[in-house]
């Protein structure tokens, strides 16, 4: 009997309709070459071959197609089991609330290899995967854990999840993640394991003792930075059950696992969690819905929780659906950094490094102790600057600043990437003398390098300062080289962004200082100060890892506002008592979580074109709820606010604007969503539309 198949394939996005497409399969009767549901199989399209899977199977033809017209699959990829219903469930889930098609979504979430090789290649590279025996070698013995670990790994197995644990940085979470895997691998043979992690290539550290646990057969890791090859092996190992442990970033979380039974997000208040192309999906979200799906546990873990989370692992009697597990105290005694903000009203203008600060940091490299500085700026300075005419660096095809870069004396711009030597003199009126505005970490690392040129450590030599951002570590292996010099004791000084306040376990690190946080304080988003706690808590928490190094840590913040709520909270150390404001005047505010939003966000030639775009799709809504009672109802409970030009309103020559919708409902939110894509694709053949590029729906943004 013929098969008609509806067939998820990569179509372009926007595709209406879901995107699945039909084809017909005609099976041979002699071997039972039927096809069943999830099977990846080849498909043309125009002149095309694409990889497909098999979505739905019917009997009969499809109501209203031409028969004639449907095409039969090209072939089957053999020997590969089909991908399990849990993973396709997931996948048009993610597809339907974050607004793509079907095919798009899950073709990103499979190796792109899989698409090239050809059924001998395959068959090869399935071969290898038989080949590793998963109950090779034993799994290494664990720490034996302190009280508060095996109270948290206790009730982790005793409840059904999911788990908040939050857990003082340097607390022990990660063993508890490592014992809670081990436990499942060894109740159940098959069981399989998802770790997932921000970054990866900043935690390879965790990579290591993962692997030195469980043995490099049973651990794959899943991240960007792995070769197509790399990728497609990790995916096979993981859909074939042979690796019992996919260790990844966000999107790990469409891992096809057949057997998994436990999900750990670690740190997963990241915003990395959160894709921010194609599918604008929240891994972490994602991971909580594929828990329910699959039946396996899911614990997400942080020190600095998001507030959503904290808010879902409220007491169930107040509605919580989260368990909230507490781990307050460092391993070892360990103690938390003493936090000591300095007043920079109180400092000369334009210091840069307060004389109470720099002392702290000579006292501790004299004693053979390390430090950290933190500066989210990459760059030597954020503009240049003509004082005589006022000409500032600005970037001519975005509305922004280049950055200046000493290193390379080129001025660089951070959103298109369009770069210049620096000129000699103002290329406005002349002059000569044009001055650096603002600070970036290159500055910070030169002058701190002329700071301490006097100073030595205890072996009498000169100090080592390094710098740690986004241009240090353009080569591969770079970071992982820097990271070891850290580790090593080679390094006294570490200056940079962001990336070293995350996750590392430096154990020799006494002092962390955030040299200018206030940037952060006066954001027009709403989340910057929920973002900049959770930061100056983590890179706090790199301090004073090793209780054997006698001295107390510190935590210095530079800052204009002392007393401002989130440095307050910070020198208390205080998670509970930051979030309960913060959540306080979310809701007074009707902000998420008690509210939901979406970004419509349209790119264009001009910046006219692009907010009437908006504002006509928007008004097209409403006519459509003058016609329509039911969806009106709906709409009262959306609120579809104007258009406006984005913070950085334009982009490589590209117009920005964005409209946010917002509602206290998930449902009536994805309900007038899922009536926005008709709509806009209406709207895009008008002709007063001219000039619009693309648009893109942003569920849940993480920045307004
Ligand atoms: P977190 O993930 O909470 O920041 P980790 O799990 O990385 O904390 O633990 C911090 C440090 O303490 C690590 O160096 C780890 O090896 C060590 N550690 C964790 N648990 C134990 C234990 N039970 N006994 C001894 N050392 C431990
Ligand atoms: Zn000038
Ligand atoms: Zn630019």
């Amino acid at each position: 009997m013929i098969q008609w198949l509806d067939i998820a394939v990569q179509t372009p996005a926007h595709s209406q309709v879901g995107g699945l497409l039909t084809y017909r399969h005609v099976p041979a009767p002699e071997i039972n070459s039927h096809l069943t549901e999830g099977a990846l199989v080849r498909v043309p399209l125009g002149s095309r071959d694409l990889l497909g899977v098999v979505w739905a199977i019917h009997n009969t033809p499809p109501e209203g197609l031409k028969e004639t017209r449907v095409r039969d699959v090209a072939g089957v990829l053999e020997g590969l089991p089909p991908l399990p219903v849990a993973w396709r469930q997931l996948v048009q889930f993610a597809a339907q609330y974050y607004q793509r098609s079907i095919g798009e979504v899950a073709m990103a979430a499979l190796p792109p290899q899989l698409r090239d090789l050809n059924a001998a290649q395959l068959a090869r590279r399935l071969k290898k995967q038989s080949l590793h025996p998963t109950e090779a070698a034993g799994v290494a013995a664990g720490l034996a854990l302190s009280a508060q670990q095996s109270e948290t790994l206790v009730a982790i197995e005793a409840q059904a999840g999911p788990f908040l644990v939050f857990g003082a940085t340097g607390s022990g979470k990660t063993e508890v993640y490592l014992q809670a895997v081990q436990r499942r691998l060894e109740a159940n043979p098959q069981a399989q394991a998802l770790l997932m992690v921000p970054e990866i290539n900043l935690t390879p550290q965790l990579e290591a003792r993962v692997i030195a646990r469980f043995g490099a057969d049973r651990v794959v890791s899943m991240h960007s930075g792995m070769t197509p090859a790399q990728r497609l092996n990790s995916w096979l190992a993981a859909h074939t059950g042979r690796a019992r442990i996919v260790l990844g970033t966000r999107m790990a979380v469409f891992a096809s696992m057949p057997h998994l039974k436990l999900i750990v997000v670690d740190e997963e208040h990241d915003p990395s969690y959160k894709q921010q192309e194609g599918a604008r999906y929240s891994a972490r979200d994602l991971a909580i819905y594929r828990g329910r799906l699959e039946g396996a546990k899911v614990i997400l873990g942080s020190a600095t929780p998001s507030l959503e989370s904290w808010h879902h692992s409220r007491p169930a009697a107040e509605g919580g659906r989260y368990q909230r597990l507490l781990m307050p105290e460092r391993v070892g005694a360990g103690q938390l950094p003493l936090v000591r903000r300095v007043d920079m009203n109180n400092q000369p203008r334009k210091t840069v490094l307060s004389a109470p600060l720099l002392a702290a940091i000579q006292a501790r490299v004299e004693r053979g102790e390390q430090c950290m500085l933190l500066l989210n700026r990459r760059g030597y300075a954020p503009v240049l600057h003509c004082a005589d005419c006022g000409w500032k660096s600005e970037c001519s095809h975005c509305s922004a600043f280049r950055v200046f870069h000493k290193l390379d004396r080129t001025l660089r711009c951070h959103h298109c990437g369009f770069t210049e030597r620096v000129p000699r003199a103002c290329p406005a009126c002349g002059n000569a003398d044009i001055a650096a505005l603002g600070r970036g970490t290159e500055q910070l690392e030169e002058h701190l390098a002329e700071l301490l040129i006097a100073v030595r450590r205890p072996d009498g030599q000169a100090v080592k300062i390094l710098r740690i951002d986004a241009d240090s570590t353009q080569h591969k292996g770079a970071l992982e080289r820097q990271l070891a010099q850290v580790h090593s004791g080679e390094v006294d000084v570490l200056v940079g962004t962001q990336m070293i306040a995350k996750g590392h376990d430096f154990r020799r690190i006494t002092l962390v200082a955030a040299i200018n946080p206030d940037n952060a304080l006066f954001s027009s988003d709403f989340r910057a100060p929920e973002r900049l706690f959770a930061l100056l808590m983590q890179a706090g928490g790199r301090a004073g890892r090793d209780a054997a190094q006698s001295a107390q840590s510190e935590m210095w913040v530079q800052t204009f506002h002392p007393q401002h709520d989130v440095f307050a909270a910070l020198k208390k150390h205080d998670y509970p008592a930051f979030a309960a404001s913060q959540l306080t005047e979310r809701e007074q505010a009707g902000l998420p979580p008690w509210s939901f939003q979406a970004l419509l966000r349209a790119d264009a030639r001009s910046q006219e074109v692009a907010q009437a775009f908006l504002n006509a799709a928007r008004q097209a809504l409403q006519t459509q709820g003058d016609e329509d009672p039911a969806f009106a109802d709906m709409l009262t409970q959306v609120s579809l606010y104007p258009a406006v030009p984005m913070s950085i309103q334009r982009v490589a020559n590209v117009e920005r604007a964005q409209m946010l919708i917002e509602s206290p409902s998930r449902m009536a939110l994805q309900k007038v969503l899922a009536e926005l894509q008709p709509v806009l694709h209406a709207q895009r053949a008008e002709p007063q539309h001219k000039g619009l590029i693309r648009w893109l729906v942003d569920v849940d943004p993480l920045a307004i």
